[in-house]
């Protein structure tokens, strides 16, 4: 039984610091949503299930090497021999804007059914993470989230959501009308200040969030970059503000600040113990290269987590 399960696609992940016609020097590592939440999980001490497809090729040993080495549990990992593992190429527009281009269309995880993914529900969680961009990738994708989340429901675990919109994956309407069917099965809901429209009607965060809170979510946490995030719950409602680092890459943020939060949660913080952690976490992602390379291990977070002018001794 793990802590954690979350379900989704990862991808190989070539990074270059400049335009990629140029060509150059380029680093190599994994990303994607699910996997960086489970990874963040795993170095806090929880036992966390990654689970998705991969193609029978280097990609995907990568993926399966890194995942292993970071401890996550790989034990429902799907490999097929006839679809290729997703790829992702982040280069850097000249101007200075980073850019990111997909080769994930009819990747090995883009028809991972719910047969392939119950066996993993059916180990057992004490939470399933899932994402709105495993719902992008396709029908099948979709109904195994939806499956699983009804399942885990049932056995008594709690569903969070992250909203996480990529445009382009789809629009934000497919996104709304595929998104809002799962509601009833999602405890904790995130999402950022702008992609709460797309989950909830309303003119303004309040009347979205009393939308969610109807729809039966019972805790919303909204994200808002630099600028913090916002509890929303059945105790009320209060506005964190971010920890103040030297940005140094911000892709990855919103997932090291949900496996934050989830991980308080696991740990039975309070409403805003949970945000601190999400919010250390986040920050410490905006500090370092990578989605999730710099992120703290179980010991790690008590030396981050002291306040300024303490010393660890
Ligand atoms: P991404 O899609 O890149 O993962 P996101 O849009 O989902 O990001 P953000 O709102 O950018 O998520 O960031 C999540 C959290 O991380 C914020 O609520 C904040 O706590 C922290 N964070 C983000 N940017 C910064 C920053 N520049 N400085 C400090 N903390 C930050």
């Amino acid at each position: 039984r793990a802590d954690v399960l979350t379900i989704g696609e990862a991808m190989a992940t070539v990074r270059c610091a400049g335009p990629l016609r140029l060509g150059g020097d380029s680093r190599v590592s994994v990303s994607g949503a699910e996997a960086n939440v489970a990874i963040a999980l795993s170095r806090l001490g929880h036992a966390t299930r990654w689970a998705g497809a991969v193609g029978d090729d280097e990609p995907g040993e990568l993926i399966l090497r890194t995942l292993r080495a970071e401890g996550v549990l790989t034990d429902h990992i799907v490999r097929r021999a006839d679809a290729s593992t997703g790829l992702l190429l982040r280069d850097v527009a000249p101007g200075g804007r980073a850019r990111v281009h997909y080769y994930r269309k009819d990747s090995a995880a883009s028809t991972l059914s719910w047969e392939e993914v119950r066996p993993a529900v059916d180990a057992g969680q004490a939470g399933l993470h899932l994402t709105g961009i495993t719902a992008a990738l396709g029908p099948a994708p979709l109904e195994a989230i939806g499956a699983a989340a009804e399942h885990a429901r049932r056995t008594g675990a709690w569903v969070s959501l992250d909203v996480n919109h990529r445009s382009l994956l789809w629009t934000r309407d497919a996104a709304a009308r595929t998104l809002r069917p799962l509601l009833p099965y999602v405890t904790v809901l995130i999402a950022s200040d702008d992609e709460l429209a797309i989950v909830a009607e309303g003119d303004g965060e309040r009347d979205r969030v009393a939308g969610l809170r109807d729809a039966g979510v019972e805790e919303v946490i909204v994200k808002r970059g630099a600028a913090g995030a916002s509890y929303h719950g059945a105790r009320g409602s209060f506005d964190v503000p971010a920890l103040p680092v030297p940005v140094v890459d911000v892709v990855g943020a919103g997932d090291a600040f949900t496996a934050g939060y989830l991980s308080g949660r696991l740990d039975g913080l309070d409403a805003y113990g949970r945000l601190e952690r999400a919010t250390l976490l986040g920050a410490a992602c905006v500090a370092c290269a990578g989605d999730w390379e710099g992120l703290p291990t179980r010991a790690e977070l008590t030396a981050l987590a002291l306040r300024d002018g303490e010393t660890l001794r």
